[in-house]
């Protein structure tokens, strides 16, 4: 659509017969087929009201790589002046304008620095001296970025029967015949085809122009899953599984809007009770999708559902190149497949006949969209399902506090599955109290109990796990003299000091060098402090020089596939010991890992933010889930400095419901959620009173907006991270009981369009 002289890019919701008036043309449509169905649109509408963003913004959640098309500014020579004439008008300037000009000519239109690398000085002034008399101008060209990829076939070009009839009658090469008779078991022949019949680029010729057959085109479907495979055995529910398989079943074939949640322990089975659900559905004919937490994950529950349903699958999630998401939504648009499995951002995959969708692992904070717009993939599911009259199964071992009060309220059909399948028992946890360790005078990193655990397990010929919550090589760097901490100068927060002999900032990635002397009193006395992963393999290199170890953080798992390969060679037994962050703790299933040691279960414990508790409950719980998924039972030491504490002694017995009565009751007590909505205000600045100004009067603004609720309105205080790229931040948060009025009230003060306020509703993180 022409804006000004920009071409941009947009979406017709609806038409109507008006006076045209005013109106501008549309250039082109950027797809045949309508991306939009009305439930997708009702869902953009939803998202735009409750999360305060714009329609466009909610819509282009739908559309992968964010937008279609590019629009990038070009030169071209205006072609109502002949050449000639351009010389004359030019006659007076230096020889470099009608190079210039001449470039144009027999380049067609060029962008800024492509004309640049060629003629480097004074371009940008010659450039505006051509505009203005009118021998050049400016446009925007549109670059479509979605390629689809084809290949060249071969097909009859008459039908089947005259085309047998002909290859009965003739005479042809040996190459020929060959040819045409192979094209008479299949409809397209492609490349390989071709190779193996051994027929030349002149045969295909002849026959082309003797009218027998045509070459064509046909789309490549690009999918980096398509080689994942597993083995389908045919598993037999057992009675849990069975029980929850039969409440789901009798809402597929109601077919009306029901949500569930399943509680099952790690390795209850709950992955074999979401193919059965899922096969159900598409006997019926409807569609699924299958969210986990994070991309990394996807690979594990792809092998097993296309061990099951084959190709009726496609993989969305953010890493994927353009074209591979794009060619995945090109197979369910035209019913290739059936099947979504990936992560948050597959909720919005363009499903036209949605029957359920499943969020594996609902408790995880990544489903949480940490940039504009702020969404829950569980809210959104919701919403879906409801206008689709699909179900919605949320899953996991350590239901959200949220999700499982709601569940007793009676919002969700609570289903549990409190056993491992065959009787398998949960992982023995030990829990070590780092205080006595130190009473004791021995200062490791790792254990006497955790030593011994490694050392038996590996001896034992089976595989131990080691999770610790932080990456780099230790958390931060300090003057033993006067206590300053190197931290970013950018964000606020401690520098990490990384093995490859540099200070990290991950918050914004900067990276300085470690100073030999402290930047603030010169001593010498500057020291590495508190452990990160590189630091801590080092250290068990030193115990166990002969185990084979293999690390899996951040910095080892950048490409798409980085993750998996890991996993994948553990799994495969060439490594004693996996190391890493919090990844090493979630959804795979190895039956050889019989060891799990968890170094620091405090670090989530002392965040200042109210649901550190779960957190704390939610990773144990995980971490320790991974052992003893085998025939030999598992054996799990835990860490830390607060044994006391209900999140790590209800972790450490397996007790889900123990840990949620005492939660619930801190949550009750301070009206938090599940009691309350939260609405968080972040308010960013350059300065640090400038923010603070700022803050105090929006903040005063709401009180008197909300008069009697006002009581609920917290802050401003400084956000944790109080500086973010040279930016400062204040939080306001807001309780109610419902956003409706809340909002209401940011609409009404225009909070929302400020560019300095970050609006985040629902928030996973306070701090
Ligand atoms: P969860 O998703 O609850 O962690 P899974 O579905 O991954 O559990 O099951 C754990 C393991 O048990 C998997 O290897 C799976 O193949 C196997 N399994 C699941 N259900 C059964 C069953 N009914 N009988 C035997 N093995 C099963
Ligand atoms: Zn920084
Ligand atoms: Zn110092």
């Amino acid at each position: 659509m022409p804006f000004g002289n920009r071409k941009i890019e947009g979406f017709i919701i609806k038409t109507e017969m008006s006076n045209s008036e005013g109106l501008k043309f549309l250039i082109e449509p950027l797809d045949d087929l309508p991306w939009f169905d009305e439930n997708m649109l009702k869902t953009s509408e939803w998202i735009s009201h409750y999360y305060l963003c714009s329609l466009a913004e909610a819509m282009r959640l739908f559309i992968p790589g964010k937008t279609g098309l590019k629009s990038y500014l070009t030169y071209q020579v205006n072609d109502a002046i002949a050449f000639d004439q351009a010389v004359l008008i030019l006659s007076l300037k230096s020889d470099q304008y009608l190079t210039v000009y001449q470039y144009l000519v027999t380049n067609g239109p060029a962008t800024l620095p492509q004309i640049q690398k060629t003629f480097p000085d004074n371009c940008l002034k010659i450039l505006n001296d051509l505009i203005s008399k009118k021998l050049i101008f400016k446009d925007y060209k549109l670059n479509k970025q979605i390629k689809p990829k084809y290949i060249t076939v071969l097909s009859r070009a008459i039908d089947k029967d005259a085309f047998q009839e002909h290859l009965k009658g003739s005479m042809g090469k040996p190459a020929q015949q060959r040819l045409l008779t192979a094209l008479l078991d299949k409809e397209i022949l492609d490349n390989n085809d071709l190779k193996q019949l051994k027929v030349s680029s002149d045969t295909i010729k002849r026959l082309v122009t003797a009218g027998l057959i045509t070459v064509g085109k046909k789309r490549l479907m690009r999918d980096s899953y398509s080689n994942i495979s597993g083995n389908y055995e045919k598993i037999s529910l057992n009675q849990d599984q069975e029980f929850v398989l039969k409440k789901l079943l009798s809402t597929i074939h109601g077919q009306s809007y029901q949500s569930f949640l399943l509680h099952g322990i790690t390795g209850s089975g709950k992955t074999q009770v979401y193919i059965e659900a899922v096969a159900e559905v598409r006997k019926k004919g409807r569609q699924a999708i299958i969210l986990v937490p994070e991309i990394a994950l996807t690979s594990q529950i792809v092998a097993r559902f296309r061990a099951r349903f084959h190709d009726d699958i496609v993989v969305m999630h953010s890493k994927l190149s353009i074209n591979e998401r794009n060619d995945a939504i090109q197979r369910l648009r035209i019913d290739q497949a059936g099947i979504v499995i990936g992560a948050r951002s597959a909720i919005f995959a363009p499903l036209e006949n949605l029957g359920i969708i499943i969020i594996d692992e609902e408790h995880e904070f990544t489903y949480k969209q940490e940039e504009a717009p702020r969404y829950h993939t569980r809210e959104v599911a919701f919403k879906r399902a409801q206008l689709a009259s699909a179900l919605v199964v949320l899953g996991s071992a350590t239901p959200s506090v949220e999700t499982y009060y709601e569940a007793i309220e009676h919002k969700h059909t609570l289903l549990e599955m409190p056993n491992r399948v065959d009787g398998a028992s949960l992982p023995a946890i030990e829990l070590v109290d780092m205080r006595e360790e130190l009473r004791r005078g021995r200062r490791n990193v790792i254990s006497l109990p955790l030593q011994n655990l490694i050392h038996n397990t590996i001896e034992q010929g089976e595989q131990v796990i080691i999770l610790l919550n932080r990456r780099g090589y230790s958390t931060f760097v300090m003057c033993r003299e006067c206590g300053y901490v190197i931290s970013c100068n950018q964000c606020a927060v401690s520098m990490v000091y990384h093995k490859a002999g540099n200070l990290r900032c991950h918050y914004c990635q900067s990276s300085v060098s470690p100073p030999d002397v402290c930047p603030s009193c010169s001593s010498r006395y500057i020291r590495y402090f508190g452990t990160g992963t590189q630091r801590l393999e080092d250290e068990l290199v030193k115990i166990f020089p002969n185990a084979r170890m293999i690390r899996m953080d951040q910095d080892t798992t950048g490409g798409k596939m980085a993750h998996d390969r890991i996993l994948h060679s553990f799994a495969q037994g060439n490594y004693d010991i996996l190391l890493g962050t919090q990844m090493v703790a979630k959804g795979h299933d190895i039956k050889n890992v019989t060891a799990v040691g968890i170094i620091t279960a405090d670090s989530v414990l002392n965040l200042p933010d109210f649901r550190a508790a779960e957190r704390t409950f939610s990773l144990l719980t995980q971490a320790a889930g991974r052992a003893g998924r085998g025939e030999v039972s598992g054996k799990v030491v835990i860490q830390t400095y607060n044994p006391e504490h209900y999140a790590i002694e209800d972790g450490a017995k397996h007790d889900y419901k123990a840990f949620y009565d005492k939660e619930i009751v801190f949550r009750k007590s301070l009206d938090y959620p599940p009691f309350s909505k939260i609405t968080k205000l972040t308010i960013t600045a350059p300065g640090e009173s400038e923010v603070r100004h700022k803050a105090e009067t929006i903040a005063a603004d709401l009180r008197v907006a909300l008069g009697e609720d006002s009581k609920f309105i917290q802050g401003p205080f400084l956000a944790t991270i109080a500086k973010i790229n040279n930016s400062f931040r204040m939080n306001i948060l807001i309780k109610s009981l419902d956003h409706s009025n809340v909002n209401q009230h940011i609409l009404r003060l225009n909070l929302h369009m400020r560019p300095d306020i970050i609006i985040d509703i629902d928030p996973l993180n306070v701090m």
